[in-house]
């Protein structure tokens, strides 16, 4: 039996927020942290301004460390590693670093010499994590309440392939490109990295195109849970979607990572649901047997399919500071910087869509359908 604690907070004010989170921890109970060193594991994605609610909120990290520190925590580490990430990154653009900071808790870099780990589920996928995981009694993944143009959702689960240090994660898509090939991935590593609480900053969350494109939606939320996949199903509720159609969430119930929640010590999702959230349409789930049983002899069928589903993404000339994020994440090398704009090669596109994660001038179009 899986429980999941939905909290009312309408904003950030520090002093509402570390109410809020209080109680969500109170009720959710959160599991003893008295003399252990616990990783905390917040959603930076690409390190952006708060106001564009990309990112969990800093207040709601201050106000997690609050509840540690008077639960006794003997230390308190905070990781995350965009997938570009730069040599000595600190997240200041989003006030994540200056929280750790003004907290006194320690910012961990997750290039420093990661662990290479055999993933489950993924016919032995071998990808290097972040090696504080083998120093920490407990990791705590806190994301954000957030659409995701690939994967529908992104919440607790999906929020710890941040462990996978910078450049590994993009590649990735290339040999997991179907959303149940990917969601196998994301349910792998979490089969390992066993977050023992997860926290979801639903005060302000995303509707749209996100992760990282969409737009800011007033929620007043904050969920909290031990069980990442009952988290993550409850989101899903609220957005609108029935959450065994995110790949994520069926592949987590399926290999038992996680329940369907069944008791709501407070809120219930049932009265929260948002009949006009704007959120990515469900497609048609490609083949059980092609997608993970035998996918290299159907490797170029599920190609032909994602690419009949998805659209290559657009590249606007007017918007773009030619930074070249998008072709330096590029899995499938299909992009080169054109006199006016980025070009893309459609035939090479896998359709990953990392290029719009990370470009920072909304100069990636997406053509996915938000249904509402
Ligand atoms: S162009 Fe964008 S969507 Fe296509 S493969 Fe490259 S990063 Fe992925
Ligand atoms: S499309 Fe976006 S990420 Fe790519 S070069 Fe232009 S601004 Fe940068």
């Amino acid at each position: 039996m899986s429980s999941v604690v939905i909290v009312k907070c309408s904003g950030y004010d520090q002093d509402m927020v570390d109410k809020a989170v209080a109680e969500a921890c109170e009720l959710a109970d959160m599991p003893d942290v008295s003399g252990k060193k616990i990783l905390l594991k917040p959603n930076i994605l690409s390190d952006s301004k708060e106001d564009r609610c990309i990112t969990t909120h800093p207040q709601v990290l201050r106000a997690m460390i609050k509840v540690l520190r008077k639960g006794g925590a003997a230390s308190i580490l905070v990781g995350d590693s965009p997938g570009l990430q730069r040599p000595n990154f600190l997240p200041k653009a989003s006030g994540i670093y200056q929280v750790c900071q003004q907290e006194n808790v320690t910012w961990v870099d997750f290039t420093k010499n990661p662990t290479t780990h055999t993933i489950p589920y993924t016919r032995n996928k071998k990808l290097p994590l972040a090696s504080v995981l083998e120093e920490v009694d407990m990791v705590f993944s806190l994301p954000k309440f957030k659409t995701h143009q690939l994967m529908y959702t992104t919440g607790a689960i999906k929020n710890l392939f941040g462990l996978v240090p910078n450049l590994n994660k993009s590649p990735c898509h290339v040999q997991f490109p179907t959303r149940e090939q990917f969601a196998s991935l994301m349910v792998g590593i979490a089969s390992i990295v066993k977050p023992a609480f997860s926290l979801m900053d639903g005060i302000i969350g995303m509707e749209g195109p996100g992760p990282a494109n969409g737009s800011p939606r007033q929620l007043g939320i904050i969920l909290a849970s031990t069980d990442a996949l009952a988290l993550d199903y409850t989101q899903a509720q609220i957005m609108g979607y029935d959450p065994v159609n995110v790949p994520v969430i069926a592949e987590g119930l399926r290999r038992n990572l996680g329940k369907k929640p069944t008791t709501f010590p407070a809120l219930d999702p049932k009265d929260l649901i948002l009949q006009d959230y704007k959120r990515i349409k469900v497609q048609e789930k490609t083949s059980f047997l092609q997608a993970l049983i035998i996918p290299f002899i159907f490797s170029k069928q599920i190609q032909k399919k994602v690419k009949q589903q998805r659209k290559a993404p657009v590249f606007l000339s007017d918007p773009c500071i030619r930074c070249k994020k998008c072709i330096d994440i590029c899995p499938a090398s299909a992009l080169t910087l054109g006199d006016k704009q980025v070009i893309i090669d459609t035939k090479a596109c896998i359709r990953c869509y990392c290029c719009h994660e990370v470009c920072p001038a909304s100069a990636i179009l997406v053509d996915e359908v938000i249904t509402s």
